[in-house]
């Protein structure tokens, strides 16, 4: 080990399968329904069906965060939560905003040769909706969403990412993940694979490299000028 920070060229040169993070670096879901109106009507369903929410609940603001929540302290709601959550993100990435460089990325990688698969904590039919609506199905290989009633599968848990390198018949050390958390990142290193950190917001760009990102970048248009 030198030491060095190796290229976004460098790293990218060996990868034939691009692991794709999708809020933030494809689009950003929450955008036009904001992530604390969806926990706040994930509450509500839960109410309307004569549940509470678990204590903690009340103030939670990121869904994701909610499910979880809920999964932990009560395992009998989580498939129904997931199902709840799963509809609402379907209808926010109708109303989420394009990342500017994410289709870019997605392009480039079918110019250049290389697979891509999505893999997020969102739900994978939100997911495919998006990349329906927008045109985009023909460029991602597979969708991996968390696993519909558990959300441990979520990152920072490697398990989609090992599921979609397996589906894609490909090794760590021929795969890029990239991603604009911390847990992506960790997810990343505990897959075995090297990640792309996108610092889409001021801040990110210590926490990425904190958890280890390979190289970190502002833009998704620099990666897919990268990629070819
Ligand atoms: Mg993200």
């Amino acid at each position: 080990m030198t030491g060095a920070t190796p290229s976004l060229a460098d790293v990218l040169r060996p990868v034939k399968h691009v692991l794709l993070d999708f809020d933030g670096p494809v689009c950003s879901v929450f955008a036009g329904l904001p992530a604390p109106e969806v926990a706040r009507r994930l509450r509500a369903g839960l109410l309307a069906s004569g549940e509470q929410a678990p204590s903690g609940a009340e103030n939670e603001t990121d869904p994701l965060a909610l499910l979880r929540l809920i999964a932990d302290t009560r395992p009998d709601l989580a498939a129904m939560t997931d199902g709840a959550l799963a509809e609402l993100e379907t209808k926010a990435v109708r109303l989420g905003r394009p990342n500017v460089g994410g289709e870019s990325v997605l392009r480039a990688c079918a110019r250049s040769g290389r697979s891509v698969s999505v893999v997020s904590n969102n739900a994978g039919v939100a997911i495919a909706a998006y990349l329906s609506d927008h045109g985009l199905s023909d460029y991602v290989g597979g969708v991996f969403g968390r696993t519909p009633g558990d959300p441990s599968s979520m990152k920072p848990n490697p398990q989609l990412l090992l599921a979609a390198m397996e589906a894609a018949g490909s090794e760590p050390e021929e795969c890029i993940f990239i991603g604009d958390a911390a847990r992506d990142v960790e997810a990343g290193e505990a897959a075995g694979v090297a990640t792309i950190g996108y610092a889409n917001k001021p801040g990110k760009d210590a926490r990425l490299a904190a958890a280890g990102a390979v190289v970190i970048v502002e833009s998704m248009q620099v990666i897919a000028d990268a990629l070819g």
